[in-house]
Parts: structure tokens; C-alpha cells; sequence
């Protein structure tokens, strides 16, 4: 009799974990809200329409020696070893049992219960929120171009403001950018003039993970795109019209996105498994729940307490795929060996064809690190599909501009 793997969650570490798993081992079931797999690093670029959104996702029935049941947990009962799941679509409740667990649930948009966030920002997670950004994008032009709208009326359509200046936010005012200087002006003439991005960040620089040069140049780039950076500067409250922030001011707006990192689910916020200050779930060198042997966690949720990794899809990937060697080892009667984590560091589009590497080796910015960006991402696509249709995209784009159809 096969053991039962549940893996929950479809993201990087639940993805690669079931790629290295043995199915004639184990008997693994995935519970997901989300029956597709999706590439993040190139979210942004589907906001403009740089990259269609299929380009970059996998449906998960394509691991088909996995079971794919479409629901959230909502419960862990480590001692019984069930999960209460409710089904995605109806909200059904059931109960799955499992015999070995690996959680990989990521985690959820912070907004600091600052009010009006939630209902009036937009978020940029998920395939289907970044549909919601293009949507919004092209309403506001095709809203500031109405016959008899006001100044004002269509200044406020054309003021995007982005809040976070960690890597989300920047390459979203990077796309934006982009399709502003390269598609506005041919498809919304006289409109170019009324534009505003601003990026709100309540740090003092951008990208606070990368080397300070390249967080510098990030400024000097954005400030000759005419991208309005605010740092030391906080959102205190939304309304369906306006932006306060904390210097007392507050100004209209066309679009807001929030991207201010990330805090727990419910599911591990509520849940009794143990959890740090950041309510991440703690875990061992094996990447085990404290005081668990058969509850794992992976990625954005988990943490080793005295080796905190960055909070990456190369973090979740690399601890996904030890999961599954992991668990194949053991079934075999092998001696599990800690997890090791390789930086290989870091990347970032910053707009205009300039990109920023962070790495060990190479410190870069510019054209050819934008080239090797397009590079890596094209190579780090998890299927063939994937890589044709976003080469294809990007073809697309560079001949015909971005395709700004609302439907
Ligand atoms: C716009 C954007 C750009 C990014 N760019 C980069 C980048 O360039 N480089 C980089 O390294 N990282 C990047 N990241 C971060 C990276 O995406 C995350 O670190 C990575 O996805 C974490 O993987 P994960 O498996 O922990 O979680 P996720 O990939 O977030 O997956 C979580 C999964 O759990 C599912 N889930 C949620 N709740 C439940 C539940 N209750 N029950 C069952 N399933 C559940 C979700 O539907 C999802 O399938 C980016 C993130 C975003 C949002």
C-alpha cells in the first residue's frame, strides 16, 4: 500500500516537490484553490499586456500521476492527520487524510489594515489580478479620452500609483512605463502629456534587498522615466476617489496597486502548528514543522528560525524539489541529509530594456543585463509551451505594440 502525500498548494515549492516525487512510492493528492502552476517572476509583464497571462501558467492536471482536487484547507489536524478542505467554486466542506504532509501555501498581500485598501487597491499575486490591472489600466485611458471630461476628471484617470518599491512594485512602474513610451501615443493620442506614476515607499530607498549601487541607479533610471518616487512617504487611507498619505496631503487617483509584501494566510495564521513573529511556520533543516515527522513546509510560509532565506521563487523552488528527494530517500531507507540553500540571487526589470542582476558573480544593470534577464526567465519557463508562447509574446509586442482590447 502506497503512502499518502498530500502537497498543498500549486506555487513554485509545491510544483517542484511533485515533480521529484516517486508516484510508484507514494499516492500524492494536491490541494489548491488554483489548478494551475504560475511563473511570478514574469507577472508584471502581463499587467500591459507585455506577455499574455497563459503564457506564463501550467495547468497542474499535467502532472498526471498526481491527484488534483481544487479546494482551500482550511484546517490541519496534525494529530489525526486529516485535512477540512472546502472545494474552491461552492464552498463544500470535506475531510482528506494523509500520512505525510508538505505545505506550500505561500502567503497574502499585506495592507497593514490600512483602510480603504483592501476594497479600493488593486493586488498583484495571481493570474487573474493582474487581469484585473490590464482591465483597469486600459479603463482609464479609454475614460480619460471621453469627449467632454474635465482637466481635472482626466488627470486623476491618468495618475497610477504603485505602493511598495520592493521588486512587485518596481516592475509593475516598469511595465507601466514601458507601455506608456511605447504604445500610448499611437493608441491614445494627445493623452501622453496628462500621465502621472507615482511609487510610493515608506523605506528610503528601492529595492531594499539589492546592492545599494543598484538600488541608487534603479532611482536615477525612474526619475528620467518621469516616475514620480516618493520614499519615507505611507499610504494612511484609500477612498474610492482619493490617496491620504502621511504627510497630511491626499490627491486623486485612476489606479491604485498595492505591493507591500506579504503576510500569513489563514490558514497558518489560525491554524495550532507552530509559528514565529511573522506567524511563519517554523521548521528544521529538513525542513520539517517543529516538533512534526510528517509535516513538512516549504517556501513563502516556513522558516528555519536560525537561517532565515530570502523570501524568493528560488527559495521555494530549491526547498520543493529537497521535499521530494527527501521523501523518496527516506522511503528507500536512506539517511536524510539537510537542506542546503545556494543563492543565486537576484534579478529585477526596471524598464526602458534595463534590467539589474544581483548576484555574486556578476553585480549589473542596464541593456545586456536586461538581455540576460529575458535569458534566464525564458530558460526558467517550466514548460516548452511556456517558453514558445512568451518568445512569441515578446515578438508580438516589439512588432505590433501591446494589445490594449478590453473584454
Ligand atoms: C508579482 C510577483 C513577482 C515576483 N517575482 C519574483 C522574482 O522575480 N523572483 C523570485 O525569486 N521571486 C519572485 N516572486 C516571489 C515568488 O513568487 C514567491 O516567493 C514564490 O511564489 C513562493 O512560492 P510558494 O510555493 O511558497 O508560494 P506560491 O507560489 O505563492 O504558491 C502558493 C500556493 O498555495 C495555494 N494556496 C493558498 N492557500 C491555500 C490553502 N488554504 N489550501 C491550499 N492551497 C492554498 C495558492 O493557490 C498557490 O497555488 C514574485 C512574486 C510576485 C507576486
Amino acid at each position: 500500500m502506497r503512502k499518502k502525500v498530500v502537497v498543498l498548494g500549486t506555487g513554485f515549492g509545491a510544483f517542484s516537490c511533485l515533480k521529484e516525487l516517486n508516484y510508484d512510492i507514494y499516492s500524492v493528492t494536491v490541494v489548491s484553490p488554483r489548478n494551475h502552476f504560475l511563473f511570478t517572476p514574469l507577472l508584471p509583464s502581463t499587467t500591459v499586456g507585455t506577455i499574455e497571462f497563459r503564457s506564463i501558467i501550467e495547468p497542474i492536471r499535467n502532472v498526471r500521476k498526481a491527484k488534483f482536487i481544487q479546494a482551500f484547507c482550511t484546517r490541519i489536524d496534525r494529530t489525526n492527520k486529516k485535512l477540512t478542505c472546502s472545494d474552491a467554486d461552492t464552498g463544500k466542506e470535506f475531510l482528506l487524510d494523509f500520512d505525510i504532509l508538505v505545505i506550500s501555501v505561500g502567503e497574502i498581500t499585506n495592507t497593514y489594515g490600512i483602510e480603504g485598501v483592501e476594497k479600493y487597491a488593486y493586488f498583484l499575486k495571481e493570474a487573474a489580478d493582474a487581469r484585473k490591472i490590464r482591465t483597469k489600466v486600459i479603463d482609464c485611458f479609454e475614460n480619460a479620452s471621453l469627449p467632454g471630461i474635465s482637466e481635472d476628471e482626466k488627470k486623476s484617470f491618468m495618475r497610477f500609483v504603485v505602493c511598495g518599491g520592493g521588486p512587485t512594485g518596481v516592475e509593475f512602474a516598469a511595465e507601466l512605463h514601458d507601455f506608456i513610451e511605447e504604445d500610448v501615443e499611437k493608441k491614445y493620442p494627445g493623452l501622453d502629456y496628462d500621465i502621472e506614476v507615482i511609487l510610493i515607499e515608506a523605506g528610503d530607498k528601492l529595492l531594499n534587498s539589492f546592492d545599494e549601487k543598484l538600488s541608487e541607479y534603479t532611482l536615477k533610471i525612474f526619475k528620467r522615466q518621469k516616475i514620480n518616487v516618493k520614499t519615507r512617504s505611507f499610504v494612511t487611507k484609500v477612498t474610492e476617489k482619493e490617496i491620504h498619505v502621511n504627510d497630511g496631503g491626499h490627491f486623486t487617483y485612476g489606479l491604485l496597486v498595492w505591493a507591500t509584501g506579504n503576510t500569513a494566510s489563514r490558514l497558518i495564521r489560525d491554524g495550532d502548528l507552530p509559528k514565529d513573529i511573522r506567524h511563519k511556520l517554523v521548521i528544521d533543516h529538513f525542513l520539517r514543522v517543529a516538533g512534526e515527522d510528517s509535516i513538512y513546509a516549504i517556501g513563502d510560509c516556513a522558516e528555519i528560525p536560525d537561517e532565515p532565506f530570502p523570501v524568493t521563487a528560488q527559495t521555494a523552488q530549491s526547498q520543493g524539489k529537497y521535499v521530494g528527494r527527501l521523501l523518496n530517500r527516506i522511503a528507500r531507507g536512506k539517511e536524510p541529509k539537510p537542506f542546503k540553500y545556494k543563492d543565486l540571487g537576484m534579478l529585477a526589470y526596471i524598464g526602458g530594456h534595463k534590467a539589474l542582476a544581483n548576484m555574486k558573480q556578476y553585480k549589473g544593470s542596464g541593456f545586456v543585463t536586461w538581455l540576460f534577464w529575458r535569458s534566464v526567465y525564458l530558460t526558467k519557463l517550466v514548460s516548452l509551451k511556456n517558453k514558445v508562447l512568451v518568445l512569441f509574446d515578446w515578438f508580438k509586442t516589439f512588432v505590433f505594440g501591446r494589445d490594449v482590447s478590453n473584454f
